[in-house]
């Protein structure tokens, strides 16, 4: 059985990962996306709500499941007997760091694979930093997150239009 790990803070999901999930989910017998516990970062969603977002968004795909994780990424992928990591590539912006943190991945594990997705134009502009600025100052997001989470994502960034 083929088992690839595609993690990331996911904080929100967008349309953009929702459209690596889909194409990498193609190429795998089971697609586990994994929501990274990251303590250095400071998350507008908890990872139990990120899990959740990622569960409603992606039931159309029937072989992935929706797991969190904190710690190191190649320890992980071994517990869930995955060899391949996959991770989605907007543009130069992203190669640097994804370059460094496959390379080092590679030299803690070799015998994982990092296998890279090129964003499709149309997501390629979209972040979740992107979205969180957008919800916050009121500017529509449709079309840029999956409709289904669309709500939740402006009740929880959307409060802060006009406070000065
Ligand atoms: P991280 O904090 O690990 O970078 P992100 O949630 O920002 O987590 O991204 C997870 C993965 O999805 C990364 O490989 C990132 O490059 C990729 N990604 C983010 N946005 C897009 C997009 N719009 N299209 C394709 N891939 C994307």
């Amino acid at each position: 059985m083929r088992i690839a790990v595609c993690p990331g803070s996911f904080d929100p999901v967008t349309n953009g990962h929702i459209d690596i999930f889909e194409r990498a989910s193609n190429m795998v017998d089971l697609l586990i996306v994994a929501v990274f516990h990251n303590p250095n970062k400071n998350p507008r969603f908890s990872v139990t709500e990120r899990v959740e977002m990622l569960q409603e968004a992606t039931q159309h795909i029937p072989n992935i499941k929706v797991d969190c994780f904190s710690g190191l990424l190649n320890e992980y992928a071994k517990k869930q007997n995955s060899a391949i990591i996959i991770r989605g590539l907007r543009a130069i912006l992203d190669f640097e760091y994804e370059f460094q943190r496959a390379l080092l991945i590679k030299k803690i594990d070799p015998s994982l694979e990092t296998v890279f997705m090129m964003a499709r134009s149309e997501y390629s502009f979209i972040s979740s930093t992107s979205i969180k600025e957008l919800a916050k100052f009121g500017g529509s997001i449709k079309d840029l997150v999956p409709a289904c989470l669309e709500e939740r994502i402006i009740q929880r960034l959307g409060s802060q239009t006009r406070s000065y």
